[in-house]
């Protein structure tokens, strides 16, 4: 098995906030990007854009955050959504625009790890400080969806399962829809555990284990981002339609949030994707 051949995201500043996206998703259609620290009005261990209301940080900073985020994405504030992320393959189809909460420090009520829609002014949201921000956009039929896929997520292959409902709802070909992975925790700062290890071993084959795994001082690290993109491959999507970050959450701390480098201690990072409505300006 060869080594995937994806592009790497692109880094954008608009008005300050630094985030990074995939070429192809910047669309006038669409909204689509993942958030670094740069460019929040947070202060200590959540210095920068946090968007978590429940770590301790500010409720007023968090709030000003999503609006500057949600500025330079050019996405609706009200129609942002997320779910209660539990590691699963539990998907959340988003049909009504009364269920979006807007920036809210409300639980949400679905415990769920992929999102999706085909409703415009619906902004899907994933949180993370390591795990894999994975966004998929049908540009045929118009949906979107967003998985949070850290190693539980992508041991179960959960990004596959977000491309499955996606063709059950939107008969979606795999091969029409375009992929952006996000920053998260690089190989090199991922040391993983037997646990980890045989999670990925009942999931993915021998050659793609090769790939995704590489030992440093006889340890067992894991690539969770190349995980994520041979999922996305084993599940139709085209090489040239997927895109992946270069960077890591865990040693770029100018940029990042990271749970190895600060544990519990910390902000966390937004992915997000939207449908512009029609004729909607950015
Ligand atoms: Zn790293």
């Amino acid at each position: 098995m060869h080594r995937p051949n994806v592009a790497a995201l692109v880094r954008r500043d608009r008005d300050g906030v630094l985030y990074t996206t995939s070429a192809q998703l910047e669309r006038e259609d669409l909204a689509a990007g993942f958030a670094t620290r740069v460019g929040g009005v947070s202060g200590g261990c959540w210095q920068g854009l946090n968007f978590s209301f429940s770590s301790g940080d500010d409720e007023q900073c968090v709030r000003e955050n999503y609006a500057r985020f949600c500025r330079a994405l050019g996405a609706p504030q009200q129609g942002l959504i997320r779910a209660w992320q539990v590691h699963s393959d539990n998907i959340v189809v988003v049909t009504d625009r009364a269920q979006c909460l807007g920036p809210s420090p409300q639980t949400p009520p679905d415990r769920a790890d992929i999102l999706m829609t085909n409703l415009p002014g619906v902004a899907l949201t994933t949180f993370y400080a390591d795990c894999v921000p994975v966004l998929l956009f049908d540009p045929v039929h118009r949906a979107v969806a967003n998985v949070h896929a850290g190693w539980r997520g992508a041991s179960i292959r959960n990004a596959r399962t977000a491309v499955a409902k996606m063709s059950e709802l939107y008969r979606t070909d795999p091969a029409d829809l375009l992929a952006a992975v996000g920053p998260a925790v690089c190989a090199g700062c991922y040391e993983v555990g037997e646990e980890v290890c045989e999670a990925f071993e009942e999931t993915f084959e021998p050659g793609e284990r090769e790939l995704i795994f590489s030992h440093v001082d006889g340890r067992p690290h894991v690539d969770l981002k190349l995980a994520n993109v041979l999922t996305l491959l084993a599940a139709g999507l085209c090489e040239q339609n997927i895109a992946a970050s270069t960077d890591c959450t865990a040693h770029m701390s100018q940029l990042y949030f990271s749970h190895r480098r600060m544990g519990e201690r910390r902000g966390n990072q937004i992915a997000l994707i939207c449908l512009r409505e029609e004729g909607e300006a950015k």
